[in-house]
C-alpha cells in the first residue's frame, strides 16, 4: 500500500510514522514549503527552545526508508487531489489552518494593523512572510488584541531584550530589526475578563520574568474570590499570577499592560488610537458595552484572534467550521481520504494532541484499506518532474539543517533560521 500525506507538520509526520513503523506502509509526505515541521518551525516561538526541538524527534520519521519527504510541492496547484488519488491508495490531509480572522471593525485594513499569523510568520522566518521590521521602528505603543497563548508569544517577542533572543534560532534580519525596534509599551486587549483568557500559566508567567519590563494589571479587573469564578485549576493559577502583578509598582522602561473588558470598536492608526468599548455585565450576567469608550494609544495593532483553515480544490470543506468534514477521521464525501490535525479539529491543541489524533486517523485508514492499486513511486516522480517541480527531499532538508547550524555558529549562535524561499531551495537542492 502507498499513502500520500498532505502537510508535513506534526499531524502529517505522526501519521507517516504510524503508517510506516507500525504497518510497514510506504508514505510520501508532501509540503508546499521546502522544509518540514509546519508550525513547529513557523509557529512555536523561537525562545521556546525545548518545544522547537521537537523538530529533531519528528525528523527521525524520515530516516525510515518507507517515508519520503516531498518538500516544495503545493497540492492543489502543482498536482491535484484527483491526480493523487490515481497514484496512491489513500490520502491523509494534514495541511493545518493557516489563515487569520478579521475583527470586522473600522480602520482594521490600515497597513499598521496586521494579523498575528503574519507577525508570527515574520519572526519565525517563514518564506512567504512580509517584513515588519520597518513598522516596529515607528511604533512605541503596540496593541495586541486577543487573550490566548499566541497573543502572549507575540507580546513577549515585542519586548524581550534582543540579548536574550540572540541565543535562539530567530532569523538574523528579524533579530536586527528587533534591535532597532521603538516598541516600549504593549497593550494586551481583550473583550472578556482575566478568568476567560485561554493563556496557559507557564506562558503567562514568562511575561513577568522579562528583564526591564513591567506587567500592569488593574486590580479592579480581578475577581475578589478566584474559587467563586472558576473550578479550573489553570484559570485559578492564572488569576493568582495576575494578582501578584496587580500589586507591583511599575517603574521599568518598557511595559505590558492588560486591558480586560475592552472590546475593540475602531482604530485610527494614523493618529495612534485604538478605541474600545468598556464592557460591563447586564442583569443576566451577560457582557455588554457600557457606553463608555476608552482610547488605547497604539501606532500598530496585532490581531491575535485565531487561525482558520481553508478548503483545497476537490476536497469537501465545511465553510462554517473551516475544517474538512469527517467521521472517524474519514473524509465525508471523498473515498480513500482521511484527515487529522488542525484541518480536522480546528486550530486548537498542542503538538502532542496531534499525535493521538493522527494515530486514530491511521487506525481507521488501515482498517478500511483493501488490495493496493497504487502506481509506482517513479510514475508520480515523473509526473512532477514533467511539470518542472523541484522537490526538496529529506537529504535536502538535512543540507538546510546543516547550513543553518553553520550559519548560527559563525555568529556564536546555535542555529540561525534561513528565511528566503530561493535560498532554502538553493541549499536544499544543492544548486
Ligand atoms: C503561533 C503558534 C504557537 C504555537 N506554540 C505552541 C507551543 O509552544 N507548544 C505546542 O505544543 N503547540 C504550539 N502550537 C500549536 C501547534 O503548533 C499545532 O498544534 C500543530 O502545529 C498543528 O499541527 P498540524 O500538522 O495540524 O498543522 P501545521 O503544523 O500547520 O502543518 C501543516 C503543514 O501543511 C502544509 N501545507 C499547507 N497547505 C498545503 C498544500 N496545499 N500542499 C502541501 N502542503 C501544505 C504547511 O506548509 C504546513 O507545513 C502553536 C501554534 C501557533 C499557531
Amino acid at each position: 500500500m502507498r499513502v500520500a500525506v498532505v502537510g508535513a507538520g506534526p499531524s502529517g509526520i505522526y501519521a507517516a510514522e504510524h503508517l510506516a513503523a507500525d504497518y510497514k506502509v510506504e508514505v510520501d509526505v508532501y509540503d508546499c514549503l521546502p522544509v518540514p515541521f509546519g508550525l513547529v518551525r513557523y509557529g512555536v516561538a523561537p525562545d521556546h527552545y525545548s518545544i522547537r526541538s521537537v523538530r529533531d524527534k519528528l525528523s527521525e520519521t524520515f530516516e525510515n526508508p518507507l517515508v519520503r519527504f516531498r518538500g516544495n510541492v503545493t497540492i492543489g496547484r502543482d498536482i491535484s487531489v484527483e491526480e493523487l488519488q490515481k497514484h496512491y491508495d489513500a490520502i491523509v490531509f494534514t495541511y493545518g489552518a493557516s489563515l487569520d480572522r478579521a475583527l470586522g471593525i473600522p480602520g482594521e485594513d490600515h497597513p499598521m494593523s496586521i494579523a498575528a499569523t503574519s507577525f508570527v510568520r515574520w519572526y519565525t522566518g517563514h518564506p512567504d512572510a512580509n517584513d515588519f521590521g520597518e513598522m516596529l521602528s515607528h511604533a512605541s505603543d503596540v496593541a495586541v488584541i486577543g487573550l490566548g497563548n499566541v497573543a502572549v508569544d507575540v507580546t513577549r517577542i515585542l519586548v524581550k531584550p534582543v540579548s536574550e533572543l540572540e541565543q535562539t534560532d530567530i532569523p538574523q534580519h528579524v533579530l536586527d530589526a528587533l534591535s532597532r525596534s521603538s516598541v516600549r509599551r504593549v497593550h494586551v486587549v481583550g473583550r472578556r475578563g482575566p478568568e476567560h483568557a485561554t493563556f496557559t500559566t507557564k506562558e503567562l508567567k514568562e511575561l513577568g520574568e522579562i528583564s526591564g519590563v513591567d506587567v500592569i494589571v488593574d486590580p479592579k479587573d480581578l475577581p475578589d474570590h478566584f474559587t467563586q469564578v472558576t473550578e479550573s485549576k489553570i484559570v485559578a493559577r492564572n488569576l493568582d499570577v495576575m494578582a501578584q502583578w496587580a500589586k507591583r509598582e511599575a517603574h521599568a522602561d518598557k511595559s505590558i499592560q492588560f486591558h480586560f473588558y475592552s472590546a475593540p470598536k475602531s482604530m485610527d492608526l494614523d493618529h495612534g488610537v485604538l478605541s474600545v468599548d468598556a464592557m460591563t455585565r447586564d442583569s443576566d450576567g451577560r457582557l455588554v458595552a457600557s457606553g463608555i469608550v476608552k482610547e488605547i494609544p497604539s501606532k500598530m495593532v496585532i490581531r491575535s484572534i485565531g487561525y482558520r483553515g481553508e478548503g483545497l480544490p476537490g476536497v469537501p470543506f465545511d465553510e462554517e467550521s473551516n475544517v474538512i468534514p469527517s467521521t472517524d477521521s474519514a473524509v465525508v464525501g471523498l473515498p480513500n481520504s482521511y484527515v487529522a490535525g488542525w484541518i480536522k479539529r480546528g486550530p486548537s491543541g498542542i503538538i502532542g494532541t496531534n499525535k493521538k489524533d493522527a494515530v486514530s486517523c491511521i487506525n481507521t485508514l488501515v482498517t478500511r484499506s483493501s488490495e493496493s492499486s497504487a502506481t509506482s513511486k517513479q510514475e508520480i516522480d515523473q509526473l512532477l518532474a514533467d511539470r518542472n517541480i523541484d522537490i526538496v527531499d529529506f537529504a535536502g532538508w538535512k543540507k538546510i539543517d546543516a547550513h543553518e547550524k553553520d550559519l548560527g555558529k559563525s555568529r556564536g549562535r546555535e542555529r540561525t533560521t534561513v528565511h528566503g524561499r530561493e535560498e532554502l531551495l538553493r541549499i536544499g537542492l544543492g544548486r
